[in-house]
């Protein structure tokens, strides 16, 4: 294990000075959880930096830890289906039946809060995000928490999510209590968000559920309109998925060049600084935010990302490039 480095809190006033513990034994997470501190752990989507929902003084830890603005709502992870009644007031027919068709999986669902889930929780919402991961570490460390866990992803805000425990080290150490130790996320991209606490569900974020299987199980579930996003999705209007190189996306692979980075599906490596040919789309969005860190390693300036189709994840993909090359 590195030394700690020493970190600044949010406000730049005070020195703070956190040993993160890097562990396998959710045993030893758990606990950590249920003394109030911050644990990032893997799960299926992408790591996630868990804190208990009741502790107020952990939540607000979370947004320090990670810069992030006040205004961006946690989701709530739980391991076992009864623990929706502590987190929700009431649950549509369309919650219900989404939750019984995806859930343990890659599917938040967005539903009106109880008056026990903090305002500090859900940036002052009325609703809360909640989901249930299928990754079995996840899940064994959910249960030994014996609360329901709030989790953002486990980055410094605006950039890319994280994939690998290393990149949570990378983000976060020195700031945060605790890493559970895991393989790289199998999917690769956030969860798909459904907000489903009015009369019609929406989708506010794009994942590996896609709108057709929603629509399978809830025929009526429609995409956000933009004008909706800022009111219904707050955490979008800020900067997301981003490393430090300018990304440009691309139909085809451009001329390779040595200062810059290019990432596809069955393409051409030669001649670049760094390139990466996937196989598939799937491995295209298990790749992508590892690819575009290890770009910032390497110091490269431009990253040139292959457009994909929508279909399955593509859609998914194609949102975290789009909001990755807004500048
Ligand atoms: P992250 O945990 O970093 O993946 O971000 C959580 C995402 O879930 C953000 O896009 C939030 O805006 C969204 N989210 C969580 N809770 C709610 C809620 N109550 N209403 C709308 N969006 C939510
Ligand atoms: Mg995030």
């Amino acid at each position: 294990m590195r030394t700690p480095r020493h970190t600044f809190d949010a406000n730049c006033d005070k020195l703070v000075f956190v040993r993160t513990l890097i562990t396998d034994s959710t045993d030893e997470a758990a606990e950590i959880i249920r003394r109030g501190g911050l644990v990032a752990f893997p799960t299926e989507t992408v790591y996630g930096l868990g804190a208990d929902v009741l502790n107020e003084d952990a939540l607000r830890r979370i947004f320090e830890a990670k810069q992030r603005p006040p205004d961006n709502p946690l989701i709530i992870h739980i391991s076992d289906i009864s623990q929706i009644n502590e987190l929700a007031e009431s649950i549509t027919d369309d919650a219900r039946k989404l939750i019984e068709a995806f859930f343990p999986g890659p599917l938040t669902v967005v539903v009106k809060k109880s008056e026990r889930v903090s305002n500090l929780a859900t940036a002052g919402l009325d609703t809360v995000g909640i989901r249930m991961p299928s990754f079995g570490v996840a899940h064994e460390f959910l249960q030994k928490c014996r609360t329901p866990v709030a989790a953002p992803s486990a980055n410094v805000s605006g950039r890319p999510s994280p994939t690998t425990w290393q990149a949570v080290r990378e983000d976060l150490e020195g700031r945060i209590d605790c890493i559970l130790r895991g393989d790289p996320t199998e999917i690769g991209l956030e969860s798909t968000v459904v907000d489903c606490s009015a009369d019609e569900p929406v989708v506010l974020r794009r994942g590996s559920i896609t709108i057709e299987m929603l629509r399978a199980v809830v025929p009526g579930v429609r995409e956000i309109a933009a004008a909706e996003e800022l009111h219904r999705s707050p955490g979008t209007r800020h900067k997301h998925y981003a490393p430090q190189a300018v990304v440009i996306i691309v139909e085809t692979q451009p001329e390779p060049r040595s200062d810059a980075a290019f990432i596809g599906i069955s393409t051409k490596k030669d001649g670049w600084g760094h390139a990466l040919s996937c196989r598939d789309i799937e491995e295209y969005a298990r790749e992508v935010f590892e690819f575009f860190r290890e770009c910032d390693r390497r110091s490269i300036a431009t990253i040139y990302c292959q457009s994909v189709g929508s279909a399955g994840i593509g859609e998914a993909l194609m949102d975290r490039l789009r909001r990755a090359a807004e500048r």
